[in-house]
């Protein structure tokens, strides 16, 4: 037992504490059979995004902060897209699947925060529901923010979704 251990007598060990950040984008697809996922969502009233798997940018950009913090490469390394199984796939389930990873790894998710940046559609109607159904797949808190691109580029030009996220791992 050190000193710089411990934060007192008192209190326990001092926790360790990593960050992660997580970016991803998807262009809209022109195919009207492609639904619309954020956030684990189904989004009503929009295209739907290009991808191998369902194409969720913000479940995405969340599993890259967590593997992010813990060191763990990249979602496209887990779940290479030349892999058929993972055709359609729901990013959700991947996201668990990372979660899983980080607590092998022996750190503990702590929150998740994420931007999410397009012109359209407009997400705060479903805000609440894609915290709920991502809070579900890490386990701990997951905030969503959304921002509009300001008609700036191509995200302002409605051409994609982007998404960024930071994640805090403890043990
Ligand atoms: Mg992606």
């Amino acid at each position: 037992m050190t000193a710089a251990s411990h934060d007192s007598a008192t209190s326990g060990p001092t926790p360790q504490i990593r960050v992660g950040h997580g970016f991803d984008v998807h262009r809209f697809s022109d195919d009207p059979a492609r639904r619309l996922m954020l956030g684990g969502v189904h989004i009503e009233g929009s295209a739907g995004l290009v991808g191998h798997s369902d194409a969720d940018v913000v479940a995405h950009a969340c599993a890259d902060a967590l593997l992010g913090a813990v060191g763990l490469g990249d979602i496209g390394e887990h779940f290479p897209d030349t892999d058929p199984t993972h055709a359609g796939a729901d990013s959700l389930v991947l996201l668990a699947t990372v979660a899983a990873l980080v607590r092998s790894a022996g750190w503990e998710p702590a929150n998740v925060d994420c931007s999410v940046v397009c012109e359209t559609p407009r997400l705060s109607p479903y805000r609440d529901q894609m915290q709920q159904s991502l809070s579900t797949a890490v386990g701990a808190p997951v905030s969503v923010k959304a921002n509009r691109a300001e008609k700036l580029g191509a995200l302002g030009r409605t051409e994609g979704i982007a998404c960024m996220a930071v994640a805090l791992v403890t043990r």
